[in-house]
């Protein structure tokens, strides 16, 4: 049987591909792209000429059993989406699922995310994190998600575009608290990447002041429930519960 292999691409910086990144979509039967057009230029770039099909969440479905059946019958393909890591807020999953639910081989060829990017640079705790993709664009929605993690001792990882962020900033300052601390990721591995820092407040403020910093891509980041303000709570709970106990 064939191979399906998850191919991680830049999410800027074309030195960000890996050799065997390179190696393996010079040799696949098929590369199966979010968008053959995006995938075309970083091919042309690698001087790759390769059979590219369209694999997007309109076409999910179909197309994942039909791959699927390509590697049943030894094909080797490669999925990759627009940049980064297929299947980090991009399409794939289907297809991965699709291909272990019939026993296929699916081999990770690992490389940049900027989910992992912006972390590992931002200053905000690293040791556990809680990814959580695109807020969902509803004011109400978006609340109600960021309620859903007010106690999240993590730090909160989002992808945002600039047209948005200032609106979830406003929500993560009032749902989850003005003191939180906070990065903007913006541009990551090109020329004007910037990390911006502060509480969401000073945040809103210095987009305010600089529309450039609205524009394109950005991760945001949130510290989680701090340590210190659950040990408190803790505290507070066993006096509490000593008074009652004594009063029993
Ligand atoms: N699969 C990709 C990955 O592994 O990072 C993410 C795809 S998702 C559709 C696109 C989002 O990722 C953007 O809206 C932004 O939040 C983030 N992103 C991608 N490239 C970025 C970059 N160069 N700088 C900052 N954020 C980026």
């Amino acid at each position: 049987a064939g191979v399906l292999y998850v191919v991680a691409t830049p999410i800027g910086n074309l030195g960000d591909i890996t050799d065997r990144a390179r190696k393996l979509l010079s040799e696949v039967d098929l590369i199966a792209a979010e968008d053959t057009r995006e995938t075309l230029k970083l091919l042309r770039h690698l001087g790759i000429a390769a059979k590219l099909v369209a694999y997007h969440e309109h076409n999910e479905e179909t197309m994942s059993a039909r791959l699927a059946s390509d590697l049943e019958g030894g094909a080797k393909i490669a999925l990759v989406s627009d940049a980064g890591t297929p299947l980090i807020s991009d399409p794939g999953y289907r297809l991965v699922s699709a291909a272990r639910a019939r026993g296929l081989t699916v081999v990770p060829v690992p490389g940049v995310s900027a989910l992992t990017c912006a972390l590992s640079a931002s200053g905000l705790p690293s040791d556990r994190f809680l990814f959580l993709g695109f807020p969902p664009r509803g004011a109400s929605q978006r609340r109600a998600l960021l309620e859903s993690v007010a106690d999240e001792p993590g730090t909160l990882v989002f992808y945002e575009s600039g047209k948005r962020v200032m609106a979830t900033l406003a929500d993560v300052r009032d749902t989850l608290g003005a003191d939180r601390r906070s990065v903007i990721a913006r541009e990551l591995t090109k020329r004007f990447e910037i990390f911006l820092t502060g509480h969401p407040g000073e945040l809103i403020a210095q987009l305010e002041a600089d529309a450039a910093q609205r524009l394109g891509e950005l991760v945001l980041l949130v510290e989680g429930r701090q340590a210190c303000s659950g040990s408190e709570d803790r505290v507070e709970l066993e006096r509490v519960l000593r008074v009652l106990c004594d009063a029993l």
